[in-house]
């Protein structure tokens, strides 16, 4: 019997909140890493499993083991992510909802959210590489560390796309959509599983033009952009979530698994 021998994309130096697809040629039971063991998807004589590096992984070495006739395992290196910052100066008020009614809201919106992010297809539905949702220029960039009045709040977990009001965006990639409806944070939101553990999703639009368990094409039109939810200003938010973990959705447009 061949031994498994393993690929990676983008290979064996990953940062932060990037993605990092195993393929194993051979049949893997299953793939650990960081801590967190996936049973990858068997297609003919090779083993899928898609990885997100949380933004909060250690610096340095770890290693990669997969359970296949033969064990392998692979040294990689997790090296710092460079994340640029940026500082707002905001009113308390806009970033702290207060009345009863918005809290309730975002409570049942949390829980349905989680929700979705554990229960997730686990066939491969796309095509690599991703296509971009819209053909625009990334106004801030994911992973950018956001310093509120002075001390680290958060990260920006996803993309944001240059868009003005009513501009299509359209499916990167196949998938089934998940949720489609206004959130309060999010405003008019399309959500798409396209397998493997892959959720992205699709924020702030002015109109919707897909619904829930539609599967999508790559290509398809979700909908058209806008302002909805919490934003200054007409733009996409585009977000990609692996398996629960935020990772930069521009990885998708470069991948060749
Ligand atoms: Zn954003």
């Amino acid at each position: 019997m061949q031994p498994c021998e393993v690929e990676l994309f983008p290979g064996t130096t990953i940062q932060p909140g990037t993605l990092l697809y195993v393929r194993v040629h051979g049949k893997a039971e299953k793939i650990t890493l960081l801590g967190h063991t996936l049973t990858p998807q068997i297609t003919g004589a090779s083993s899928d499993a898609l990885f997100g590096v949380p933004y909060e992984a250690p610096v340095g070495q770890t290693l990669l083991s997969v359970a296949c006739h033969n064990e392998v395992k692979v040294l990689l290196t997790v090296e710092p992510g460079l994340y640029t910052s940026e500082v707002l100066h905001v009113d308390g008020r806009r970033v702290h909802p207060q009345k009863k009614e918005d809290l309730d809201r975002i409570r049942q919106e949390q829980k349905a959210i989680s929700a979705l992010y554990s229960h997730i297809d686990t066939e491969r539905q796309f095509q690599s590489p991703f296509l971009w949702p819209i053909a625009s220029l990334i106004t801030s960039s994911f992973g950018t560390k956001r310093l509120y009045n002075g001390s680290l709040r958060n990260y920006h977990t996803g993309c944001d796309l240059r868009a003005p009001e009513g501009t299509s965006i359209h499916a990167p990639a196949k998938g089934r959509v998940r949720m489609a409806q206004n959130l309060f944070f999010t405003g008019n939101t399309v959500f798409l599983d396209h397998g493997l553990g892959l959720i992205t999703l699709y924020a702030h639009m002015s109109r919707i033009d897909v619904r829930v368990d539609q599967v999508v094409e790559k290509g398809a039109q979700l909908g058209l952009s806008g302002k909805t939810g919490r934003v200054s200003g007409p733009h996409l938010h585009w977000q990609a979530v692996i398996h629960g973990v935020k990772v930069n959705p521009v990885d998708l447009v470069r991948l060749t698994l």
